[in-house]
């Protein structure tokens, strides 16, 4: 291992590393990697939950080998090609009636939003934007300036970007509380503190991944969605991490019984190569063109690659998967739950979950966290942690996850977690492993 980790360390840039241990793979097929000492490690992460299908999947590689045999270009800044045409038609063929409007590609989450965020401001004319506390919508500027995730507290936000807690049944004492506490905050907001008119947008994720993977209370967002209605309010669903098919619907936000009228893809959209997707208003989408293109947006590779996951997700029931081996996996956390006493919470839907570390007094067991997702990977299992305070295992699986599988990935967190409370590990083991 220490070769290929220590040759990325001397040559590539630490600018974009968020590294938890000195994880070095080869390969991988389906939600396994083949780390660089030659261990089977079992991928709890799906690189963030962009590897939708798992690696290598047949699929993915077909679409891409046909793209490439005879390639229409690599852009779709100045011709129509089959792939992206085809693609925008299947996403607007998705998404709810009033986000059925046009399709901008783009190569991730980041410049989808950023795209959203400069489109929706030009396009009404409005100044203001409303997201979350904690909430995770990109790297690039145009996207941390919507963001509100403490990781990025160096970057400029929007000026006119108003953040409201997002509710946290846990630390908020209760459902109903949390739920009060954070719409409490949007009608102070709305009715008097700024002028609701100037709002062009709400930025939401429909469960707060980077935050800490919280679900917010039944009806929170219904809410949400009539304050923005009533005030004229885009309401903007961010869906990079959770959508299509992970929470065990095509959409998280179906869970919530809202409808947005714009909604950003990435990650799993391109089953590991880079592509977005914004989908909403002509009003907006069409705001002017040239507005926002980089050379290779809709490239007819990726295009064709997302089209595959599209058709996979469906034709191989990947969300009722998530939703049935999601299930699973809850419950095995559940039950670690009732024998480490770190695990204060396990929350999330279907392959999109949780578990929140802490100590007795329910403080954040940050460091506790940084030492079981080290061990987790010592052990054979990839695993990272969210949360603003840094104390939240996330598990995003591949969508193909079989029972097996999760069960498996429960035995290695059990044995981790029992050698973090030993004391197999610490701190010093893990320097230089600062994550988030
Ligand atoms: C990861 C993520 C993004 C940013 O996507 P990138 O592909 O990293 O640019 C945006 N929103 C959410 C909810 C995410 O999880």
């Amino acid at each position: 291992m220490a070769d290929l980790y220590a040759r990325d360390a001397a040559a590539l840039s630490s600018m974009s590393h968020l590294r938890f241990f000195p994880q070095a793979v080869t390969g991988g097929q389906g939600c396994w990697l083949k780390s660089d000492d030659g261990r089977a490690l079992l991928d709890f992460s799906g690189s963030w939950g962009a590897v939708g299908l798992g690696h290598a999947h047949p699929a993915i590689r077909e679409a891409v080998n046909a793209a490439l045999n005879s390639q229409a270009g690599a852009s779709l800044l100045s011709t129509a090609t089959e792939p992206a045409v085809a693609l925008a038609e299947r996403l607007l063929s998705i998404v709810p009636e009033r986000a059925r409007g046009r399709v901008w590609l783009g190569h991730s989450g980041s410049d989808a939003n950023e795209t959203v965020a400069r489109a929706v401001l030009a396009a009404t004319g409005r100044s203001r934007i409303i997201a979350f506390e904690g909430g995770y919508h990109g790297g690039t500027t145009g996207s941390v300036a919507v963001s509100g995730h403490p990781v990025q507290d160096a970057g400029a936000r929007l000026p006119g970007l108003s953040l409201i807690p997002f509710p946290n049944p846990l630390r908020d004492g209760g459902v109903q509380a949390a739920a009060e506490r954070s719409l409490g905050r949007l009608r102070a907001l709305l009715e008097g503190e700024i002028p609701a008119s100037d709002v062009a947008a709400m930025f939401i994720e429909p469960i707060q991944s980077d935050g800490g993977m919280l679900v917010a209370p039944d009806g929170y967002f219904r809410e949400v969605e009539a304050l923005c209605r009533q005030h004229g309010i885009l309401l903007v669903c961010d869906e990079v991490k959770v959508g299509l098919g992970r929470t065990g619907l095509l959409h998280c936000f179906d869970h919530l019984g809202i409808e947005p009228d714009i909604i950003v893809f990435g990650k799993a959209l391109g089953g590991g190569l880079p592509i977005s997707a914004a989908v909403g208003p002509e009003a907006v989408m069409n705001h002017a063109s040239a507005f926002s293109f980089q050379t290779l947006h809709g490239n007819p590779v990726c295009a064709s690659a997302a089209l595959a996951v599209l058709d996979t997700v469906q034709r191989e029931g990947l969300a009722e998967n998530a939703a049935d081996v999601g299930a699973h996996l809850a419950a095995g956390l559940r039950d670690l739950a009732g024998r480490h006493a770190l695990i204060g919470d396990v929350r999330g839907m279907g392959l999109a979950l949780g578990a929140e570390l802490v100590t007795d007094d329910m403080t954040p067991a940050s460091q506790e966290t940084a030492l079981t997702v080290f061990r987790a990977h010592q052990l054979g299992l990839v695993l990272y942690y969210v949360g603003t305070a840094s104390n939240v295992l996330e598990f995003t699986p591949p969508l193909t996850l079989t029972r097996a599988e999760a069960e498996r990935g429960i035995e290695i967190l059990d044995r981790a977690l029992a050698d973090v409370a030993r004391g197999v590990i610490g701190a010093g083991d893990t320097a230089g492993f600062e994550g988030w």
